[in-house]
């Protein structure tokens, strides 16, 4: 009964979002979940919009990965559910 009731998008929903603070496009990053170890890319996380902000987690365990929230024009980025995000470099130049 503690499951989430809440649906859920997945990562690529919070490119947007995302965009205010990476250059490059997190959502095709990979990601280290830091409760499972679960290895994917941020696009397959589950992605919850229903809170202030909005909150991505593992699509293995449901552990939150990452939130966002817009205060009064402060964005508060928690990154503490991931171990790492692996971004490839090459991608950077592609702004144009
Ligand atoms: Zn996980």
């Amino acid at each position: 009964m503690s499951s989430h009731t809440y649906d859920y998008l997945d990562g690529n929903a919070a490119a947007g979002e995302l965009s205010a603070i990476f250059a490059m496009d997190v959502t095709i990053a990979e990601a280290q979940c830091a409760h499972c170890g679960a290895i994917k890319r941020f696009a397959e996380a589950h992605l919850y919009m229903q809170a202030p902000g909005v909150v991505a987690r593992c699509a293995v365990c449901e552990h939150v990965l990452l939130r966002l929230v817009n205060v009064r024009q402060r964005l508060f980025l928690d990154v503490r559910g991931m171990t790492y995000l692996s971004l490839n470099a090459s991608q950077s130049q592609e702004s144009a």
